[in-house]
């Protein structure tokens, strides 16, 4: 019997690294001193204490395997109030220097940059009202984002393929705005938060359709401290108190992993809030705990994936049907959808003795995990992938 895995090299579960809030934007502290750690959004590039030093130095040093999607905000970013601002704000195809930041971004295989607005939303005099809350009408919507996608094209090169509502907020004419914008992925629901209110009807951890367009999960907070390791910090006694109501992050993390679930891990790219607030979860306040999450990830089976990555997976575990025959085997669409040609899938075979399957005259080799033979190999629907024995 021939499957595709539920997930590339059969892991239990993706591990999607998401930071919000990649711009053009920088916050000081103070003036006329160096860029202190936390205050960069991305706008001060590879700079000593930029967002990016600091994940290098304290994370990717550490893990390299790491992938990462960050939620680009590609226009002028609003600051959190009407009466207060940001040291910089300037749309991402202002100036050289963070057009290549994005680029060095883009050209890295472990980065995806997925989209995240336009301003993030208009200041008002106590908040920041969430974009897609601020659209009146769905072409308002749809323009918007079309100006938003142009931006990053103009950039970038090409159209991003994912992204998340600002703050988790659809407004009236989100999904029907993401539907009518081609994206093929996108972040929809503070799944973390749903487990805890009363709309566990909308709760899922699995990815699942929304017309043509994917919604991924988003599961963990970077916030979420472990237990073990205690701080005089009201985060941590949000922890404390989850441990008495039995949830504790590595609990979470196992029952994702044990479902094959993916681990989706929501992070900010800065502390700063231009109304003197902090905001959390972010990568500077959970560095420690960051570090943690991803040494108990480094002990389990996962595979380190980008947005488009697992949404391009899961488009084939979802609509592609294996039809052996005595030669071998084809995949079929079982579905109306077009389907990328060439997608690596893992293809699980249940038998201990080798194999290989040759396709496009190319030959593929299998191997062993936990006793069965695994291959991954790209697809293309209704031609012959012929299967041997590899003696
Ligand atoms: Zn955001």
């Amino acid at each position: 019997m021939i499957e595709i895995s539920k997930w590339k090299f059969n892991s239990n579960s993706p591990v999607m690294f998401m930071i919000d809030d990649i711009a053009n934007v920088s916050i000081k502290n103070k003036i006329n001193t160096d860029l202190q750690i936390g205050e960069d959004w991305g706008q001060y590039g590879t700079d000593e204490n930029s967002m990016w030093d600091f994940l290098n130095k304290n994370l990717y040093i550490l893990y390299p395997h790491i992938k990462t999607t960050f939620f680009l905000v590609t226009d002028k970013r609003s600051p959190q109030t009407s009466t207060t601002k940001y040291s910089y704000s300037e749309a991402i195809d202002k100036d050289e220097k963070f057009i290549n930041f994005l680029n060095l971004l883009h050209n890295n295989k472990n980065i995806e940059l997925a989209y995240h607005g336009t301003t993030h939303g208009i200041a008002e005099l106590t908040n920041l009202k969430q974009e897609w809350n601020t659209y009146k009408s769905l072409d308002h919507a749809i323009e918007t984002i079309e100006y938003g996608k142009e931006l990053y094209k103009k950039v970038l090169g090409k159209y991003p393929l994912g992204g998340k509502y600002c703050g988790y907020e659809k407004g009236n004419y989100g999904d029907s705005s993401i539907n009518k914008t081609n994206f093929l992925w996108w972040c929809r629901d503070w799944d973390a938060e749903l487990e805890s209110n009363k709309n566990k009807n909308d709760l899922s951890y699995e990815l699942e359709y929304f017309n043509n367009t994917i919604d991924i999960p988003s599961n963990v907070d970077g916030s979420f401290l472990s237990i073990y390791k205690p701080q005089f910090s009201k985060k941590y006694l949000r922890t404390v108190y989850k441990y008495f109501k039995k949830n504790t992050l590595e609990k979470q993390i196992d029952a994702l992993y044990n479902a094959k679930q993916i681990i989706s891990i929501q992070e900010h790219s800065s502390p700063y809030r231009t109304d003197g607030k902090i905001q959390y979860p972010n990568i500077v306040s959970d560095i420690k705990n960051l570090q943690y999450i991803f040494k108990l990830l480094n002990k389990l089976d996962v595979w380190y994936a980008t947005g488009t990555e697992i949404a391009e997976y899961f488009e084939i575990f979802k609509n592609i049907v294996i039809k052996e025959n005595p030669k071998g085997f084809k995949f079929l669409n079982n579905s109306e959808k077009i389907i990328k040609k060439g997608t690596i899938v893992t293809i699980i075979f249940h038998q201990t003795s080798k194999i290989k399957v040759e396709v496009e005259n190319k030959i593929y080799n299998s191997y062993e995990k936990n006793n069965i033979q695994l291959v991954n190999i790209p697809v293309y629907t209704n031609i012959l992938y012929k299967v041997f024995k590899n003696e």
